[in-house]
C-alpha cells in the first residue's frame, strides 16, 4: 500500500478559519483528503490489469488497546493480532479504532483509565493494520505533547490516520482510500467523554461528532473528496448497554446525509446491526485487542468484513474474536454473527469464514 498526504499547509490554514461553522464545500479542494492508494499485488487485493473492475473488502477492527496486557505480551514477542493474520492479508484494507496513544512522553490526564503504548508496537500493529481511527475517548490520555508524538511516529510508519489531527480542520479530514478504482471516504468522531480530548482551532485532538459538522463533512467527503462511498467510523454509545436512541437517529440522520455505511465501537459490547434505506448500520464492532474484562459480553468483538463496490454494500459478515485474560483475540470461527448482503435487508445469524455470504469471495 502506498500512501501519499496530499494536503498542503497552505489549505490548513485556510480550512482553519472556518474550521467551527464545517463549510468545507466553500473552501477546499481535494487537497484536504489524505489519499492511500492500494496497489497490493498479492492476495485479495490484487486489481486485474485492465480488467473489469471487481469487488473490494474492507475489514473493521474495534477498540485497540496496546498498553497494559497486551502491551505486556507483546513485549515479550506476541503478535496479538495473529490469529487473524490471514484474514487481514485476505482483505484490500484493514482498520481499526486505536484506543490508546502510542508515544514515550506527555503525562496521564486526571482519569479513571489511561492507555500509553511503547512505539515498539508499531511495527506489529502496521503488519496487520492499514488505517486507524484517533477519535476515541483515550487518545488524548497524556496531553498534547504525546498526542503530537503519536502523529509524528505514525506518519513516520507510515501508518494513515483519521478522526484525530493536529487541530480540528486536519481531525475532521477523511482518509481517501482508492482501492480498484473505488474511492471511499473514511470519517471519525468521538462522542464519548471527556470532551476536552477534542481538536481546536490550533490545538491538536480528536473530531467531536457535532451532528451539523459531521453532516457537512459527509456531503464534502462526496462533493470535494469526490468519494464513491463514505463510512463514518464513530466512537460513541453507553458502555455495555444495547444501541441508544441517541446511536440510532445519529446513524440514520447520517445515512440521510450520504454515508453509506455506518461503523460504531467503544461500548466495550457488540451490539445490534441494522439497515435503514437499505444502508448498513453496526453500532458496535466491541472490544478487538484489550484487557481488563471480565469473561462475558466485554471480550467478546467482531471483526466487521465489508464486500464493497462502486455503488454500496455488496455483502458483509462479523468473524468473532474472544479475547483472554491478556486482551489477546482470538478466532471463534464456529461461532454464529450477524452478516448479510445488499440484496436482502434481513440480518443472519452465520458463521462467518464458513457459511457466510463472503465465503465466495476468494481470489
Ligand atoms: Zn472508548
Amino acid at each position: 500500500m502506498k500512501t501519499s498526504q496530499q494536503r498542503s499547509m497552505a489549505s490548513i490554514g485556510a480550512i482553519l478559519i472556518f474550521c467551527a461553522a464545517a463549510f468545507w464545500s466553500s473552501i477546499g479542494s481535494d487537497t484536504r483528503s489524505r489519499a492511500t492508494e492500494n496497489n497490493r499485488q498479492n492476495g485479495a487485493g490484487a486489481a486485474a490489469p485492465g480488467g473489469p473492475q471487481s469487488d473490494l473488502l474492507l475489514v473493521f477492527a474495534g477498540d485497540i488497546m496496546l498498553a497494559d496486557g497486551p502491551g505486556k505480551a507483546m513485549a515479550k514477542g506476541v503478535d496479538p493480532f495473529a490469529e487473524f493474520a490471514e484474514i487481514f492479508k485476505g482483505a484490500d484494507c484493514n482498520i481499526g479504532n486505536l484506543e490508546c496513544v502510542i508515544a514515550t512522553g506527555g503525562s496521564p490526564i486526571k482519569k479513571p483509565w489511561v492507555f500509553r503504548a511503547d512505539p515498539k508496537v508499531l511495527p506489529v500493529l502496521t503488519r496487520h493494520i492499514n488505517v486507524v481511527s484517533l477519535a476515541n475517548n483515550h487518545t488524548g490520555d497524556f496531553g498534547h505533547s504525546a498526542f503530537l508524538e503519536q502523529l509524528d511516529l505514525l506518519e513516520k510508519q507510515k501508518l494513515p490516520y483519521f478522526g484525530g489531527g493536529r487541530n480540528c480542520a486536519h481531525a475532521r479530514t477523511p482518509h481517501i482510500l482508492e482501492i480498484k478504482g473505488v474511492r471511499i471516504a473514511l470519517l471519525g468522531y468521538n462522542e464519548f467523554k471527556p470532551r476536552i480530548f477534542e481538536a481546536g482551532p490550533n490545538w491538536p485532538g480528536t473530531a467531536w461528532s457535532v451532528d451539523e459538522q459531521v453532516v457537512a463533512d459527509i456531503q464534502a467527503a462526496r462533493t470535494i473528496s469526490k468519494a464513491d462511498l463514505v463510512i463514518p467510523f464513530l466512537h460513541w454509545g453507553s458502555e455495555y448497554d444495547p444501541a441508544t436512541d441517541r446511536q440510532k437517529q445519529f446513524a440514520r440522520l447520517m445515512i440521510d446525509s450520504g454515508a453509506d455505511i455506518v461503523v460504531g465501537g467503544h461500548p466495550h459490547v457488540t451490539q445490534a446491526t441494522e439497515y435503514y434505506k437499505g444502508k448498513l448500520i453496526v453500532h458496535s464492532i466491541g472490544n478487538f485487542v484489550f484487557d481488563g474484562f471480565e469473561e462475558g459480553p466485554g471480550r467478546i468483538g467482531w471483526l466487521l468484513r465489508l464486500r464493497l463496490n462502486k455503488q454500496g454494500l455488496v455483502a458483509w459478515d462479523t468473524v468473532v474474536a474472544h479475547m483472554d485474560g491478556e486482551g489477546i483475540p482470538h478466532l471463534m470461527q464456529e461461532t454464529p454473527s450477524p452478516s448479510g448482503t445488499a440484496a436482502n435487508e434481513t440480518v443472519d445469524d452465520r458463521r462467518a469464514l464458513v457459511d457466510s455470504p463472503l465465503t465466495s469471495f476468494r481470489k
